[in-house]
């Protein structure tokens, strides 16, 4: 299968110059589906490699087009690569960056998507080449869906890429990955990794961890109060299911690598929560609703970004 030729359209066929000949995506996922789909339709990329362990992921990645060639080794993924995607759960990225070192070609860029900046930031940089580039990344998109299946070449159209580049990352190579999230759709902006990673504890590590922790509740219940729960979800548990059905992996990954940052907004949480727990305690309509009239205005404002 790796050498064959997958129902992948090469961009190669079109006229215009390509931004990179041979792009490496290290686990074909949901994200990395979604690029390498979206990278195909701008006519972005000559060759598309994907990486990934099961033959079933990599199987699914060449028979929809997604990639040209599949292979579970990662030193045939990146040679000649000159951009490589890692795009597997945060936990494995230091790993993978020791092994594909050796392999990269000069100049290659390795960029990633993960949730957390900070951690990989640490794990990757160490093991980069003198001559290859890190431009850490990771795109504000995504669904409770996984695998290759799941991806589609839309994901990123008007959603945030972060790019978190170190003091030694080359301004060009950050350049280019920033114009090729851009040509994807996506808005892009910088950050000091350990921000990025306090401002996507609250956005998404807090929220993710309030729907596993609800849902959970749910599952613990007995028999006929859970079918009950399952019956009537409509309201307000529903959205958490969808939520917390995300990918246990990968969350594990980014609970365990953001731990300062989570653990510092939880408790923040926790003193809300007591809060309020407090104000319906004592019969506090005031507070209470003054409260929701001010989280009312965070939504709104989340529409006008166009963000809903
Ligand atoms: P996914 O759909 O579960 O895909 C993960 C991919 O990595 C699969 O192709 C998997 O295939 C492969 N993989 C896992 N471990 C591997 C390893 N050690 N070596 C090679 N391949 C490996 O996950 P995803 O949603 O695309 O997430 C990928 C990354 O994007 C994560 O770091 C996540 O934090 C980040 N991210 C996710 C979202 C989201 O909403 N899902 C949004 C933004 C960023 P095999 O199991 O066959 O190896």
């Amino acid at each position: 299968m790796a050498k064959a030729k997958s129902k992948a359209k090469s961009s190669k066929a079109k006229s215009k110059p390509v931004m990179f000949e041979r792009v490496a995506f290290i686990g074909i996922g949901l994200i990395g589906a979604s690029m390498a789909l979206a990278m195909r339709r701008e006519g972005l990329v000559g060759t598309v490699i994907a990486c990934a362990r099961r033959p079933k992921t990599r199987k699914t990645a060449f028979d929809l087009g997604i990639a040209d060639e599949a292979t579970k080794d990662y030193a045939t993924a990146v040679a000649g690569a000159d951009l490589v995607v890692i795009a597997t759960p945060v936990g494995t990225n230091g790993a993978i960056a020791k092994i594909i070192s050796k392999h990269l070609k000069p100049g290659a860029i390795v960029t990633d998507v993960g949730s957390v900046k900070q951690a990989v930031v640490d794990a990757v940089a160490p093991h980069i080449p003198k001559g290859a580039h890190f431009v850490p990344g990771h795109p504000i998109a995504g669904t409770e869906h996984s695998g290759p299946e799941a991806g589609f070449a839309e994901l990123f159209q008007n959603r945030w890429a972060i790019l978190t580049p170190l003091p030694r990352t080359s301004p060009k190579a950050t350049a280019k990955v920033a114009e090729m999230w851009r040509k994807i759709g996506a808005n892009v902006a910088h950050m000091q990794p350990d921000h990025h990673d306090m401002v996507l504890a609250i956005t998404s590590h807090l929220p993710h961890l309030i729907a596993y922790t609800i849902v959970g509740t749910a599952s613990d219940l007995s028999g006929d109060l859970k079918q009950e729960v399952i019956k009537y979800s409509a309201s307000g548990f529903r959205d958490f299911t969808r939520i917390a059905a995300s990918d246990p992996v990968m969350w594990r990954d980014i609970f365990l690598n953001n731990k300062e940052a989570v653990l510092e907004i939880l408790q923040r949480f926790t003193e809300d929560l007591t809060a309020m727990q407090r104000s319906i305690r004592k019969g506090d309509g005031k507070t209470l609703e003054e409260s929701f009239a001010r989280t009312r205005a965070i939504r709104r404002g989340i529409i006008e970004a166009k963000q809903a």
